[in-house]
């Protein structure tokens, strides 16, 4: 009976030991393969040459690395962006982005096809949950950046993840964060859990498990507005987390981990960018709480999505809300945008494929 690893990229060190233990195969070649798909990034069995030419074979007839299949890449931004459009199993697809920048690269991977989450700003939350990815498939995204980027240039790499594509990581958690253990290993792809950003829309639950994980990586949460009202217009996902939970179990993250959180705000004309809310979200922030908490507001300039009835604001106004956010104290920056007019930009992930996409699937929230 072989070891049931649903793909290579599923499988940690141990999982592929066992594998090979099943084969007859010394122990040292399932570290050989270890280092051949996350050091030397080969996507094909068949170049991992350091290994006899039967072993190859077998491996690539008895297994797959990954159940993602790349069906296309577009670039904008003079090639320095990418984005990514993979396949599923069950036809659903999801993207990834490949941002290069003169001094990092950031990949922005996608953890869900589609989203349950329903923010009305979001064209991911228009498809519905599709699908959970597995480890692997968030895996096989992150290694298909970095192949990308080392065909740029193979003095480049990766600096940064940021899992900020589509769906909600802390409602796909388990497999989600065996994804960040696997990228982290030390014996394989190495990453510095520091350069790992994952954003919640604020699942209270998935904020109190990642306190007590071991490894540092950064915490972004979705705001978008000060009050309850707004904030559930906005994002049903409040009703069930209203803000004040948000916010106990931030403070809560906080003096747990001693680590900054950032809050993001896509700033939507007229709807939640109005002066009065920035002072209304300083205070919050700021003037309510004796302690101040250890955070940082990101605004977002909101990407539009087709068929939604929202505007984005201008530039002055998202600078006035900056100013405004300022006069509290709250440190605040606006967030450079990119991948536009190849729909890579944040909340503008769908799929080309949309038409094909299998009917959603309803989940309750964590
Ligand atoms: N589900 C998670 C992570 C994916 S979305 C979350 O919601 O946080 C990553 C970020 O993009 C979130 O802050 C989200 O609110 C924001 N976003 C969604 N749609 C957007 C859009 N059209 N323009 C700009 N940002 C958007
Ligand atoms: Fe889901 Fe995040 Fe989009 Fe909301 S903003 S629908 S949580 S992907």
């Amino acid at each position: 009976m072989t070891t049931p690893i649903a793909t290579l990229y599923d499988a940690t060190l141990p999982d592929l030991e066992a594998l090979l233990a099943e084969w007859g195969q010394p122990r040292y070649r399932a570290r050989q393969i270890y280092r051949q798909l996350y050091v030397n990034l080969v996507d094909d069995p068949q170049h991992m040459t350091d290994l006899p030419r039967a072993l190859r074979d077998r491996l690539s007839s008895d297994t797959a690395l990954t159940s993602i299949a790349l069906v296309q890449v577009q670039q904008g931004d003079q090639g320095m962006t990418r984005k990514a459009l993979f396949r599923l199993p069950n036809d659903a697809v999801v993207e990834t982005v490949l941002m290069v920048y003169a001094d990092r690269a950031t990949v922005c991977v996608s953890t869900q096809a589609g989203c349950a989450m329903g923010c009305v700003f979001c064209a991911t939350g228009t498809l519905g949950l599709l699908r959970n990815l597995s480890t692997g498939d968030i895996v096989a995204q992150t290694m298909w950046a970095a192949r990308e980027l080392r065909g740029i240039n193979p003095d480049l790499h990766l600096t940064n993840l940021v899992f900020m594509g589509m769906g909600e990581p802390f409602a796909n958690y388990n497999r989600w964060w065996a994804a960040v253990e696997r990228l982290h290993d030390p014996q394989g792809f190495d990453f510095g859990a520091r350069r790992m950003t994952v954003s919640t829309v604020g699942l209270v639950p998935g904020i109190r498990r990642l306190a007590d994980e071991d490894l540092p990586i950064n915490l972004a949460i979705s705001l978008h507005a000060p009050n309850d009202t707004l904030r559930s217009e906005l994002m049903p996902v409040n009703n069930r987390y209203p803000l004040a939970d948000l916010l106990d179990a931030t403070r809560e993250y906080i003096s747990k981990t001693r680590r900054r959180v950032s809050f993001e705000y896509v700033l939507l004309q007229g709807r939640n960018d109005t002066p009065e809310l920035a002072h209304e979200l300083g205070r919050l922030l700021r003037d309510e709480h004796a302690e101040p908490l250890l955070y940082h507001v990101n605004l977002i300039p909101w990407n539009p999505v087709p068929g939604t009835p929202l505007d984005r604001s201008s530039r002055n106004r998202v600078l006035a809300f900056q100013r405004a956010l300022q006069e509290h104290g709250v440190p605040c920056t606006v967030r450079v945008e990119r991948g536009v007019e190849i729909a890579a930009a944040c909340g503008q992930l769908a799929g080309q494929a949309r038409q094909s996409q299998p009917s959603s699937i309803n989940v309750e929230f964590v």
